[in-house]
């Protein structure tokens, strides 16, 4: 694993505008931004989606989980793992995940709010804060590499 996505879902697949719901009546997964999302890890090289979005922690079962998967899916994604949080410290959850895997060269992260990320300044300086995936910013204003180049994927 070289590049890896941690992937929040709502905030950046969807917005509060967003009309699709999914099969439970939440707010659904826009097509237009997982294709957005397809683009940019394609002209990375290719790179593993790691869930950080409150979904991870559905039944796979589930058909709301199953929904995002086929919704990934259409655009040739899919979730290769998930992070664990205490707390809702995201921030936490992605530290502890790259410490287990420190065969993670690089890696940016998408979310739409900043939760603890701010502690973690690797992780800071990789996390794009969106409003829907194409209005992704810098959290950092001393942002990564990583974080640069995915971001003008983004817009591309
Ligand atoms: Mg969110």
């Amino acid at each position: 694993m070289r590049f890896v996505v941690f992937l929040d879902i709502d905030g950046v697949l969807n917005t509060r505008t967003t009309v699709k719901r999914t099969p439970y009546g939440y707010t659904g997964i826009d097509d237009a931004r997982v294709k957005i999302l397809a683009n940019a890890i394609e002209k990375c090289g290719g790179g593993d989606i790691v869930l950080s979005s409150d979904w991870k922690v559905m039944d796979r079962n589930h058909e709301d989980y199953r929904y995002l998967v086929s919704k990934l899916g259409q655009c040739g994604l899919e979730i290769s793992d998930h992070t664990i949080d205490k707390e809702r410290k995201r921030g936490l959850g992605v530290k502890e995940y790259l410490e287990l895997h420190p065969e993670i060269e690089e890696f940016v992260i998408l979310d739409d709010q900043k939760f603890d990320f701010e502690h973690y300044k690797k992780i800071w300086e990789r996390l794009l804060i969106t409003n829907g995936i194409e209005r992704a910013e810098f959290a950092s204003r001393t942002p990564a590499v990583e974080a640069i180049l995915f971001r003008d994927y983004i817009k591309a």
